[in-house]
C-alpha cells in the first residue's frame, strides 16, 4: 500500500522510525514535509499527488470530518511522557485553592489521571471538562480552550500542564491560571499575560474598525477552509464602506502578505490564533469571533 505519513512540527524527528515500521511491513512510504500545526491541516494534496491510499496523521486526534475518495485517514496519537515532578513542586502555589480544574494538550492527555492523582493527594478537589473541538476530557487546543473556560465558574483555579504558553494563553477565564511546564521545569500564573493579550486584541479590533483596506485571509487547509464566511464578511464590510479583498493561501506566509503592501488590517477566517502573529504580519489582525464586534464598532463610528 502507498502510505503518506504526516507529523506536526516538533514530532517530525520521529518520522523515520515510524516510516521504517511501515516499510518493514512492505508498504511504500512517503513523508509529508510541509509545516503542520494541527489536525486542521491534513496533507490531502500530497496524498493525492503521491497516489497514497492511506494518510496517517500523527500527534493529533480527529478535528473535523474529512472524506476523500480512495483515501483512508488514520489519526495516531503520539503520547509523550512528561516528567511530572514539577507538578509536585508547584503545589504550594495553589495551596489556598480547594477546587482545581485541570487541562493539558493531546501529547500529555494520557498522563491526565496521574496529574489528577497528584493534585488529589495534596487535598484538592479536581474537575475536568470536555471542549467543543478538542474531543478528549481535559484536552485543550490552541483554538479551543473551552475545556478550561467551562470549568471556570466551578473551580477556584485552573492548572495547565504542558510545554509552552501557546495553549494556555488561549484560556479565557477569570480564575487564577497556573501554567506548569515540565520541559522548562517551571510554573507560574499566566493571568497577566492573558490580560495583556486581551488588551492587545481589543486594540487591534479598534485599529481594524478604522482601517480602509482589509485583507480577509482564507486558508485552503482542510479544517480551516471557510470561503463562505469570508465572502459574507467581505459583503458586509463593503456595505459598511470598507475595501475588502479575499486572500487565498495554504500556509500563511508573512513575507508574502507584506509584499502586497496594500492592506491596513487583516481578518483571519483560517486559524484564529494568527492574531498572535500580528508583529510578524506587521498589521492588526482579528479573527472571526471578533467580527460582530468589528461590525458594531464600524457602525458606531459612522
Ligand atoms: S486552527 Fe490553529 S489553533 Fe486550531 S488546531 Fe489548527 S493550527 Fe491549532
Amino acid at each position: 500500500m502507498r502510505i503518506l505519513l504526516q507529523f506536526p512540527q516538533g514530532l517530525k524527528q520521529f518520522a523515520l522510525a515510524e516510516s521504517a515500521k511501515f516499510e518493514k511491513e512492505g508498504h511504500e512510504v512517503f513523508l509529508s514535509a510541509t509545516p503542520c500545526w494541527g489536525a486542521c491541516d491534513l496533507a490531502l494534496e500530497e496524498a493525492k499527488k503521491t497516489g497514497a491510499q492511506k494518510l496517517v496523521h500523527y500527534g493529533h486526534c480527529k478535528y473535523h470530518e474529512v472524506t476523500e475518495k480512495g483515501l483512508e485517514i488514520e489519526y495516531r496519537l503520539y503520547p509523550i511522557d512528561a516528567d511530572l515532578q514539577i507538578l509536585k513542586s508547584s503545589l504550594e502555589k495553589i495551596n489556598q485553592y480547594k477546587k482545581i480544574g485541570v487541562v493539558t494538550t493531546v501529547s500529555h492527555i494520557h498522563q491526565l489521571d496521574e496529574m489528577k492523582k497528584m493534585l488529589k493527594a495534596a487535598g484538592h478537589e479536581i474537575l475536568t471538562s470536555k471542549g467543543s473541538l478538542a474531543i478528549m476530557d481535559g484536552q485543550i487546543l490552541g483554538c479551543d480552550a473551552s475545556a478550561a473556560s467551562k470549568l471556570a465558574p466551578k473551580v477556584d483555579a485552573i492548572v495547565y500542564v504542558g510545554g509552552g504558553e501557546f495553549h494556555p494563553l488561549g484560556i479565557d477565564a477569570s480564575k487564577p491560571i497556573l501554567a506548569i511546564n515540565p520541559y522548562a521545569n517551571e510554573s507560574y500564573f499566566l493571568n497577566k499575560q492573558i490580560e495583556e493579550k486581551r488588551k492587545k486584541q481589543l486594540g487591534m479590533l479598534i485599529a481594524c474598525s478604522q482601517a480602509k483596506r482589509i485583507g480577509i485571509l482564507v486558508s485552503i487547509k482542510s479544517g480551516q477552509f471557510s470561503l463562505k464566511a469570508a465572502e459574507a464578511a467581505k459583503a458586509r464590510l463593503k456595505e459598511l464602506g470598507k475595501s475588502p479583498s479575499i486572500l487565498v493561501t495554504g500556509e500563511v506566509d508573512f513575507d508574502s502578505l507584506k509584499d502586497f503592501n496594500s492592506f491596513d488590517a487583516y481578518i483571519t477566517t483560517a486559524c484564529p490564533r494568527l492574531t498572535d502573529d500580528s508583529e510578524r504580519i506587521g498589521k492588526p489582525i482579528i479573527n472571526m469571533a471578533q467580527l460582530p464586534a468589528l461590525f458594531s464598532l464600524i457602525k458606531e463610528s459612522k
